[in-house]
């Protein structure tokens, strides 16, 4: 028996969990005293940011559909003249992590508060953590003025979302909730969220990517991602992080498929040195092994099953090998430059880990 110690922060926000819940919208703006939104998305979503515009009436100041994957400062600072012309006093951001994105890059310009929809599994909503790309470079901060005011999670949003967009992301969540079981700052709070997010996953995502019943589903891995979130925004990310930032970011690979590819790698890499987190997420999976348990979920969800798939080639291993252990982060296991080309050898070959 282990002796306890740890510090937890709790974070503040609100959140709305509840099918059809996009209509609280217009209460919840008042809420936070916003009389005239700027409402995001993405191009892709452009009609739901309409919809959502005819819902609020005055209150919808203006719809700015041109939120991009990694946050783009120019983007960003097109979206502030709209929303500065505008005159709008706060953002309703309706999308995935790359609308919540631009969001939390107006919040932490203008300090304007924030009332989100997510409608994929990426949970950014319940982070203070903003990644944004300029001149190709992409940086990260954490500040606590990025994170939104309020959230409302409706699952009927997510009835649109393709099945080879919803796989992936729903791996990318699970990786939030395995990397914060293993992390430094773990605690006992963060371990319950992480297994009770990766078993609400495990158990959704066959269904929905299956022919089961997606809309019950749906709201099983929301409520997932919801927790996955806040294990993201509470403790530190590991080993598999950093590679899916160095793949991603060396390769400009799309965030969620490379996320779930590399998930039961980096898992596997930590087997030993982690082994109360793997008897959490073998529970959490009803498996025997943990990153075997990751392994199956992944092939049900991934479009990309392997690095090779993605395009890579052998050399470009070696370099993304390299780059991983500049400035690694904290991981359970030392990362080293061996250890990591060994991984990415499997996962360009699409073993089992
Ligand atoms: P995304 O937001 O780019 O969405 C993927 C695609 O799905 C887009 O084309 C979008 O228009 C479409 N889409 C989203 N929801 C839909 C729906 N319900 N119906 C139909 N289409 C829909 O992808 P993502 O994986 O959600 O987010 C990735 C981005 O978020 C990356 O830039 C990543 O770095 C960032 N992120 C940040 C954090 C954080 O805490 N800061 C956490 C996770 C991800």
């Amino acid at each position: 028996s282990e002796e306890l110690a740890f510090v937890y922060t709790g974070r503040p926000g609100r959140v709305i969990f509840e099918r059809g819940a996009r209509a609280k919208v217009v209460e919840e703006l008042e809420r936070l005293g916003v009389s005239s939104a700027i409402i995001i998305t993405t191009p892709a979503q452009a009609d739901v940011a309409e919809e959502f515009a005819s819902a609020l009436g005055k209150r919808a100041g203006v719809v700015y559909t041109g939120a991009a994957q990694h946050t783009p400062t120019e983007v960003t600072e097109d979206a502030m003249e709209t929303l500065r012309s505008a005159g709008a006093n706060g953002c309703l951001a309706i999308g995935g992590g790359s609308t919540i994105g631009l969001s939390k890059a107006i919040a932490l310009r203008t300090d304007l508060p924030q009332l989100v929809v997510p409608t994929t599994f990426a949970g950014s909503e319940m982070t203070p953590i903003l990644g944004q790309t300029q001149a190709g470079r992409k940086t990260t901060l954490t500040d606590p003025k990025v994170q939104p005011e309020t959230v409302i999670y409706d699952p009927d949003l997510l009835a649109t979302l393709p099945r080879e967009i919803a796989g992936p992301s729903a791996l990318n969540a699970i990786a939030h909730s395995m990397e914060a079981l293993y992390a430094r700052e773990a605690n006992p709070v963060i371990d319950m969220f992480a297994e009770e997010s990766i078993r609400a996953l495990g158990e959704s995502v066959p269904v929905f990517m299956g022919e089961g019943d997606p809309a019950h589903a749906y709201e099983t891995a929301l409520y997932g991602a919801w927790l996955g979130g806040i294990c993201l925004g509470s403790v530190g990310m590991a080993i598999h992080h950093k590679i899916c930032h160095t793949l991603g970011g060396t390769f400009d690979l799309n965030h969620a498929d490379v996320h779930c590819l590399m998930l039961p790698y980096s898992a596997a890499y930590n087997r030993e040195a982690a082994p109360r987190a793997m008897a959490a997420i073998a529970r959490a999976l009803g498996a025997d092994d943990g990153p075997k348990g990751l392994f199956r979920l992944m092939q049900v969800a991934a479009r990309v099953t392997s690095l090779r798939d993605f395009g890579l080639t052998e050399a470009d291993l070696d370099r993304a090998a390299d780059l991983s252990v500049e400035n690694p982060y904290w991981n359970p296991r030392p990362v080293t430059r061996e250890g990591v080309r060994e991984m990415l050898q499997q996962a360009w070959q699409g073993q089992e880990p």
